[in-house]
């Protein structure tokens, strides 16, 4: 068997238009602010690229570069005055900061309601809990990607690898609301590569490359791979082992053009959703 490849870059691009033609029948654009502190080069790129999009999609961007020395209090105050900015629906601060900023206290500090990331303990209880509120992009991009591949979702078992508070955790709660039978794997699972091996679904989220070999995967599985690395040759890749998994998955995400286009586009989205939630106050 060889996958269907799921063209997120495709996908993306798509649900981009989508965001646009809606906000161009707005009378006020949508705000998103970024903010982010130091000069960490990947960072940087990423920022670039999330202020150039939501111009294209019409939206107004906000960018705040701060020194690499910028105190907590002076980026908590910067966050205060962004809560308070009716221009801004959004706020988006770029992680990781530095160390001696506590990233907890930072996140805490934006308005649950302008959470883009979905990151703030109010947006993940809610979403813990089966409540609307704004869900983590890269998971949300995911869930997207499953629904245009597979249909309906229900009664599928999927099994996450990964259990980080942005990707692994907000991913099971997803795939759960969609009546998923759900199993999270981690670094203490013993033998992760069986259970993996009975999904219909998987995804990958370990930040390891190629780490996901053949043998985790039932063959027709569909399989997600949020890993963005770089290998020994400094070319950047999955944590699947997209060459040989690709052999025996019924679908399968590329690294780069999978989930990566889709995290910015959700990004977009929760920026709308939060305006149309704000506006209707
Ligand atoms: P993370 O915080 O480092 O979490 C990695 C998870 O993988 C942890 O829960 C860890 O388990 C688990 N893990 C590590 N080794 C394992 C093993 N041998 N078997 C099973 N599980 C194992 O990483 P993250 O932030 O979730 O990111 C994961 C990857 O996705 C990275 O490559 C990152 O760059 C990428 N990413 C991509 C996007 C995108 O837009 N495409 C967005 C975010 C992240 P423990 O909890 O037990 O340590």
């Amino acid at each position: 068997m060889t996958a269907i490849i799921i063209d997120g870059k495709a996908i993306a691009e798509g649900l981009r238009k989508q965001i646009a033609e809606e906000v161009s029948g707005l009378k006020n654009k949508p705000g998103l602010a970024v903010v982010l502190v130091g000069e960490d080069p990947a960072s940087q790129v990423y920022v670039r690229n999330k202020a150039k999009m939501t111009a294209e999609v019409g939206m107004q961007s906000f960018e705040h570069i701060l020194p690499v020395d910028t105190s907590e209090r002076a980026l908590i105050r910067l966050v205060e005055q962004l809560n308070n900015n009716p221009a801004v629906q959004g706020i988006l601060v770029q992680l990781p900061l530095p160390k001696h900023i506590s990233e907890n206290a930072v996140i805490e500090a934006i308005a649950p309601e302008k959470d883009v990331d979905g990151f703030h303990v109010v947006n993940s209880g809610k979403l813990a809990t089966g409540q609307e509120g704004l869900v983590p992009c890269t998971p949300l991009g995911c869930i997207i990607l499953l629904k245009q591949t597979l249909g309906d979702l229900s009664g599928k078992h999927a099994v996450v690898i990964g259990r980080s508070n942005i990707v692994g955790k907000p991913m099971a709660a997803l795939l759960l609301k969609e009546n998923c039978t759900v199993t999270v794997v981690h670094s203490k699972t013993p033998n992760p590569e069986k259970i993996s091996a009975q999904a219909d679904i998987v995804v990958a989220a370990i930040g390891k490359p190629r780490f996901v070999k053949k043998e985790w995967v039932k063959p027709g599985a569909c399989v997600i791979d949020v890993g963005i690395n770089r290998d020994e040759n400094n070319k950047l890749c999955g944590d699947v082992d997209f060459a040989s998994v690709s052999e025996i998955a019924g679908a399968i995400t590329p690294v780069p053009g999978g989930v990566g286009p889709m995290t910015i586009a959700c990004l977009l989205k929760n920026t709308l959703t939060a305006y149309k939630q704000q506006m209707s106050k």
